[in-house]
């Protein structure tokens, strides 16, 4: 009985499409692998491009990775707005249809990038100068292209997208690899009731910390702040490629009034976010939108959201009682 039900398992994998038995799965990022981990389950581990302290504003692949990215039949990633280092290479991927990019699956709610003011400016290439940046906007209106590029590619951190995700993540595997699909059906449907129980509990963490202040290093916390009604005070760098200068560091200082926190990533160093934390008896504390402390797999995605909401209101709670 057990060698005809395994030949019969053999017969029905040999006559799906060309892909092999394990899944072949390429994600970008350790939020984006968690998630197609939780929906692989035990049918195969996805490979992760940018791991350990790496930020993917900056990041070059290795000659592995080409090999994984060749080998993909499937290549899970945000978007060239966050992972510029894939554009090109997904553009010769073995097989062709491996890409799913997924700032454009049904049922995102995007928002656009934040620009100007305490949220500083997006310098495309670091071609221009805050001199520049109006005039080249100018030059630019209506320009299609342009307005692709505005929405803030930090999706993940609102539960609603990140559901969405889920939804395309699940959508995605199961059509290429049909014989797993309730496999993926059902730990997808795990995973969606988890985030569901994960965002009662971080409105609920949250919802006292409505009005206090904080700064943040790079722009990549909008989507949490909206969902759960934080107030930020501003950004040291819209783009991480793009050091901060002295002007920008003093239109900071003026924004914050008495003490506030300011958060570090560990992606970046944070030597110069120490002038906006001098004499005002500011705290410095950590925040990382992409978990990279946290361990790899299906748990990485809720512990690193639960660690954003505890390191802000820890903080907070500590600023609060100190004024
Ligand atoms: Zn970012």
């Amino acid at each position: 009985m057990r060698a005809y039900l395994l030949a019969f398992t053999l017969a029905f994998f040999s006559a799906a499409p060309s892909f092999a038995d394990t899944p072949r799965v390429v994600a970008s990022i350790k939020p984006v692998h968690s998630l197609v981990a939780s929906i692989m389950g035990d049918t195969g581990d996805p490979t992760l491009l940018v791991s350990g302290g790496a930020s993917p504003h900056t990041f070059s692949l290795k000659p592995s990775h080409a090999t994984a990215l060749n080998n993909a039949d499937l290549v899970f990633w945000i978007g060239p707005d966050l992972e510029g280092f894939l554009a090109n290479p997904m553009k010769n991927l073995v097989h062709d249809s491996a890409s799913v990019p997924l700032m454009a699956v049904d049922g995102l709610k995007l928002l656009e990038a934040r620009e100007g003011g305490v949220w500083g400016d997006h310098l495309h290439n670091g071609e221009h100068d805050d001199e520049h940046q109006d005039e080249h906007h100018d030059q630019h209106q209506g320009d299609e292209e342009d307005e692709e590029h505005s929405f803030d590619p930090h999706l993940w951190l609102d539960l609603d997208n990140t559901i969405a995700l889920t939804n395309a993540i699940e959508q995605r595997l199961s059509d290429t690899y049909p014989g797993l699909g309730p496999t993926f059906s059902d730990n997808a449907d795990t995973l969606r009731t988890q985030l569901t129980t994960l965002d009662l509990e971080l409105k609920e963490q949250l919802a006292a910390f409505s009005t206090e202040p904080y700064f943040v290093f790079h722009d990549a916390y909008q989507y949490f702040e909206k969902r759960y009604g934080l107030s930020p005070l501003g950004a040291v760098t819209a783009n991480p490629d793009v050091r901060p200068g002295a002007r920008r560091m003093s239109e900071l200082k003026e924004a914050g009034q008495g003490p506030v926190c300011v958060f570090a990533e560990p992606q970046f160093e944070p030597r110069i976010l120490r002038v906006l934390m001098d004499d005002e008896g500011a705290r410095l504390s950590y925040l990382d939108p992409l978990g990279s402390s946290i361990p790899t797999g299906p748990d990485h995605f809720v512990a690193t959201l639960r660690a954003l909401a505890t390191s802000i209101s820890d903080c907070l709670t500590a600023n609060a009682n100190a004024q």
